[in-house]
């Protein structure tokens, strides 16, 4: 663990606390991003001035570089306010379900939905760590049906309304010590072996021990020990329990934070979903990772943490 996880705000009234004004927030950026003191990304000098003329921009002394601490954040360039940023990404971080741009735009008393809705696209996108490790040690992998909900359809979609068609996802959770500790979610075209091979070699490392039932579509997936389980009638929560909770969970967590999962981007929302569940007990890494910070700017425990939680 980081040493200044001890310091992130526990509670939203710690958090509005400490992050009241523009300059509380800029503070915090410049701690993360110069844990040791300003460093110039330019010359790798360390002196500078505040700037007068531009927000929270440092000139550097030797080589004039101007910085902003927003660089290379999601942040950067943005005409919202910090303090706007560091509540959303807050209640996205913390919010065990996540929230809705509709919810973000009233908790945050935005004038515009479209303003809320980019807030939410724009720390929903930095939710996927293209780096992110595979999973291993022992996995789950199964698949499943998820019902979605077309653009027009409404809130309340009633089974077997035209316009509701079936999406299909493949899942994998990494059970340690008999615990799920990390998972993977992703649309899958069909239930066949190229998919399902796919999807399982693009999740686990190789040797991982992967347990599925007995669908023939999971036998042979190189560089992998396999355990088919031959399920009996009902048994598939109890031969695969880790999966078929995760199942469960994201299912209904598309009704209720989204009110029905859409196919369009259904890929982010499941990214959502594995983002959250992966860092279940590290929300203040969550909560750095969807402002952008940390990723290239910090030192190296904090790297580690974030790869852990990935
Ligand atoms: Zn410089």
């Amino acid at each position: 663990m980081s040493g200044s996880e001890g310091r992130f705000p526990k509670s939203l009234l710690e958090f509005q606390g400490r992050f009241a004004t523009e300059g509380a927030c800029a503070e915090y950026l410049f701690e993360r991003r110069w844990p040791e003191g300003f460093v110039c990304p330019g010359c790798g000098g360390g002196r500078a001035w505040l700037l007068k003329t531009k927000a929270f921009t440092y000139e550097c002394a030797d080589c004039r570089r101007q910085t902003s601490v927003t660089a290379g954040t999601i942040m950067h360039a943005s005409k919202l306010p910090l303090t706007m940023w560091f509540w959303a990404a807050f209640l996205m971080a913390t919010h065990s379900n996540g929230i809705s741009a509709l919810q973000l735009q009233s908790q945050l008393s935005l004038g515009s939905y479209r303003t809320a809705w980019m807030l939410a696209a724009k720390l929903r996108r930095a939710m996927v760590n293209p780096e992110r490790e595979p999973l291993s040690g022992l996995v789950e992998a199964d698949e499943t049906i998820i019902p979605f909900r077309t653009k027009n359809d409404p809130v309340v979609v009633p089974a077997g309304r035209s316009g509701v068609g079936k999406m299909l996802v493949a899942g994998a959770v990494e059970i340690d010590d008999g615990r799920p500790r990390r998972a993977r979610l992703k649309v899958i075209e069909g239930f066949g072996k190229q998919e399902l091979h796919a999807f399982v070699l693009g999740a686990v490392a190789p040797q991982t021990r992967l347990v599925t039932d007995d669908w023939p579509s999971y036998q042979d997936v190189p560089g992998v020990r396999h355990n088919a389980i031959t399920l009996g009638p009902m048994a598939a929560h109890v031969a695969l329990p880790w999966i078929h909770r995760l199942f469960s969970n994201l299912k209904r967590w598309g009704l209720g934070v989204y009110h029905g999962l859409r196919k369009t981007n259904l890929q982010h929302y499941l990214d959502e979903f594995v983002f959250r569940f992966n860092r279940r007990r590290t929300r203040h890494a969550a909560f750095d990772t969807l402002l952008g910070i940390g990723a290239r700017t910090t030192p190296a425990p904090y790297r580690v943490l974030i790869r852990k939680a990935a």
